[in-house]
């Protein structure tokens, strides 16, 4: 069968050695240094050379909202910090986050050197980026996978994925699960949701916006048996959100009895009269 998220002989190649395979490979093409700048690591298991973590924007848990993992404000820090962490705090803009996904993890901002090794993943396919990427979200993911039954990936629209030849979440999702205690594994479906409508350019489009854009962009195909299933969906970067909900309200319109999502990166800037 043809994997839904890596097309083209050679690329399939690399997916026949499975992915520690191809980052091996990864390795061997492109010695193996910090995942954006390529510079010396100071230690053999770090993602980044000192200079470019230094521009990580850690998402604390405590501190960000549980639903949309957008930063909280001081306020609501304090109340979250005084009501325990069993109280789901959530943000002033959740009103307006969509029913589907249940909560959204995030362990970093995106921006500085995490976003310069995501953009040299996805357009230069900078391989070798994807297995040290993982481990970033390996974290988010232990925090979370006791309560799903099966991860998907966020797809790309077939033409997309012609064109770039491969989907990077699920190449994140694959590398991650690798990292994880075998009993903590899970079953990967990239095939398990489609998306049907093309994805439009829309830098600086709202979350209503984007809602509306993405609204029916995403199905879940006959082959799926989703019913009564716990997913957990998993991108790279999540900007407004509208995409990630849109993915959850499809998984349960299809059955899924709940979702839940992890993403490496969330974009943080927009919040305010933006966003
Ligand atoms: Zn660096
Ligand atoms: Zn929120």
């Amino acid at each position: 069968m043809r994997p839904a998220f890596f097309v083209g002989s050679v690329l399939q190649h690399g997916l026949a050695l499975g992915l520690r395979g191809l980052a091996a490979c990864g390795e061997l093409l492109f010695p193996r240094g910090c995942a954006a700048c390529d510079g010396e690591l100071s230690a053999t298991d770090a993602v980044f050379c000192p200079a470019c973590a230094a521009t990580l924007q850690p998402l604390v848990p405590d501190q960000i909202c549980g639903r949309c993992a957008m930063p909280l404000s001081e306020q609501a820090t304090l109340r979250r910090l005084r009501l325990g962490p069993a109280v789901l705090a959530t943000c002033e803009t959740c009103a307006a986050w969509p029913a589907g996904l249940q909560s959204l993890h995030a362990p970093f901002e995106y921006g500085g050197a995490l976003s310069e090794a995501i953009i040299a993943c996805k357009w230069q396919a900078r391989f070798d980026r994807i297995r040290p990427l993982s481990r970033l979200l390996v974290p988010s993911l232990q925090s979370v996978i006791e309560r799903c039954d099966v991860v998907i990936p966020v797809p790309l629209h077939g033409q997309r994925l012609r064109q770039r030849g491969f989907n990077q979440a699920a190449l994140l999702s694959h590398a991650a699960l690798h990292e994880l205690a075998p009993h903590q594994r899970r079953d990967l479906r990239p095939d398990w949701l489609q998306r049907i409508r093309p994805d439009a350019p829309a830098r600086h489009a709202t979350l209503a916006e984007r809602q509306r854009r993405t609204h029916g962009a995403f199905a879940v195909p006959s082959q799926a048996h989703l019913h009564g299933l716990r997913v957990l969906l998993v991108d790279d970067v999540v900007t407004t959100g509208a995409t990630i909900t849109a993915c959850a309200q499809a998984l349960c319109q299809a059955g899924a009895r709940s979702v839940d999502a992890v993403a490496l990166s969330r974009v943080v800037t927009l919040r305010g009269p933006d966003r």
